[in-house]
């Protein structure tokens, strides 16, 4: 998506800091965080939403929870939320899909 914020930090277009990063998602903070800690988690496939995954997205989604937690584990946190903000009114604000992990610890 040539025009996506995230597929450009995804590729290295836009420079960012990743905590954490595999085949099939990176990590970084949050820019404006709301937690002191706030971590987003995003595929590198462009997915734009929960509400236009299929379950041959299934796989992904699943590791995406596990790579949660190894992030967790990663910054020694003691708990975490996780959070996906889906369409306008559900507050998203980005459009290629991505795991909020917030924590006070
Ligand atoms: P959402 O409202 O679920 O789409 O979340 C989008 C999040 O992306 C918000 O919490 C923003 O603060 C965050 N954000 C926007 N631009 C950037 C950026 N360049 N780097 C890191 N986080 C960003
Ligand atoms: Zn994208």
């Amino acid at each position: 998506m040539n025009d996506c914020l995230f597929c450009k930090i995804v590729n290295g277009e836009i420079p960012s800091e990743f905590i954490f990063e595999n085949d099939d998602c990176v990590a970084f903070k949050d820019i404006h965080p709301k937690a002191s800690t706030h971590i987003l988690i995003v595929p590198k496939k462009h997915i734009s939403s929960i509400a236009d995954v299929s379950y041959e997205d299934a796989p992904l989604l699943g590791k995406l929870l596990n790579y949660a937690r190894e992030i967790g584990e990663k910054l020694s946190l003691s708990g975490y939320r996780l959070s996906i903000n889906v369409g306008k009114d559900g507050g998203q604000e980005i459009f290629h899909l991505h795991i909020h992990l917030m924590s006070n610890s």
